[in-house]
């Protein structure tokens, strides 16, 4: 059984990204910008976006927050992203989610250039990204790709169930791994709450993603002697010997599940760092390769 690790990937991935911003700023070029805005004070979205303004410190990207009030309207936070997507230095805007229940997430989403989509949210990202034509995808299942390819795992012909059919996670995840292309090419079955007999599908993946967001929900027993398996969940479980006063749980049994597998990710350390470096080189992409050919 291999780990696969993703603070060691994403590391590689970072540094790539560090010695290309080193190359664009001697040649004079324009250094990536993200600019990220956060709503509220929401404890698990501060922890998410501070690790993105450092992420982007590290490889030497600037990077702009703009904290708004829990109390903004939807019609004011569009008019704040209109000014960032005619902002020419700004490269990637991405708005951490959940936003307050009054305003719809899909008019916010909606109202990002396509071209600074670097979360891949955006209904031109995802269409371009179903054509297979080159866009921003969703950062989890982009750094789970990376990963994969980091290990050169392969995916063709394998049999991959992919658990969960969010937006962010599980529906991108089972295009990616269904497309002709390197580290596609699977058969895929995408799971949900619905699916009558789950662990029956679980137990034929030669790949299996679980991104349901159950601590701890895939046992042994539902999974194949040798397969691949992929953890994407991450639940906050309160546990008092923790200094943060909780643990963070993957949707796998890690220490039943990890002695069958060929390779696992694990949580924390797995997919987390990975989603990470995904987004950063979907910023420096937003900047330099992705530019030329969207505009
Ligand atoms: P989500 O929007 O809540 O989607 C969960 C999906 O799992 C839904 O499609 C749901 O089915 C399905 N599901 C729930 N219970 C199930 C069950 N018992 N059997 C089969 N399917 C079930 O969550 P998400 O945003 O995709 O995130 C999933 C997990 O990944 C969460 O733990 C989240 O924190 C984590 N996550 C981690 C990263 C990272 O960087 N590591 C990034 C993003 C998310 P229905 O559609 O039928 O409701």
């Amino acid at each position: 059984m291999q780990i696969l690790d993703g603070k060691l990937v994403s590391k590689s991935v970072k540094n790539y990204l560090a010695q290309s911003v080193t190359i664009q700023k001697e040649k004079g070029k324009k250094i990536p910008h993200l600019a990220a805005i956060l709503v509220g004070s929401n404890g698990a979205s501060e922890t998410y976006v501070a690790g993105k303004i450092k992420d982007c410190e590290e490889v030497g990207f600037n990077s702009t927050l703009l904290r708004l009030d829990e109390s903004v309207s939807e019609k004011s936070l569009i008019e704040h992203i209109g000014f960032l997507n005619d902002d020419p230095d700004v490269d990637g805007i991405l708005v951490q989610l959940p936003l307050p229940v009054h305003i719809k997430e899909e008019h916010i989403i909606s109202s990002i250039d396509p071209g600074k989509d670097v979360d891949g949210f955006h209904p031109v990202s995802m269409g371009k990204m179903v054509n297979g034509l080159p866009t921003f995808i969703p950062a989890t299942p982009y750094g789970i790709m990376l990963m994969l390819e980091h290990y050169k795992i392969e995916t063709s012909g394998k049999y991959a169930v992919v658990i969960g059919r969010s937006h962010i996670v599980g529906t991108p995840m089972s295009i990616l791994l269904s497309r002709n292309t390197p580290y596609g090419n699977c058969t895929v079955t995408q799971c949900h709450s619905k699916t009558h007999d789950l662990a029956s599908f679980c137990r034929q993946a030669d790949i299996l993603v679980a991104a349901l967001g159950k601590p701890e929900f895939i046992t042994a027993d539902m999974v194949k002697e040798g397969a691949v398996v992929i953890d994407v969940g991450i639940t906050r479980i309160p546990d008092n010997t923790k200094k943060s006063g909780y643990r963070l749980s993957g949707d796998v049994k890690y220490d039943e599940v990890a002695p069958k597998c060929s390779f696992i990710t694990p949580v924390p350390g797995g997919v987390g760092p990975m989603t990470r470096a995904a987004l950063l080189k979907n910023t420096f992409n937003a900047t330099v390769a992705l530019k030329a050919v969207m505009n």
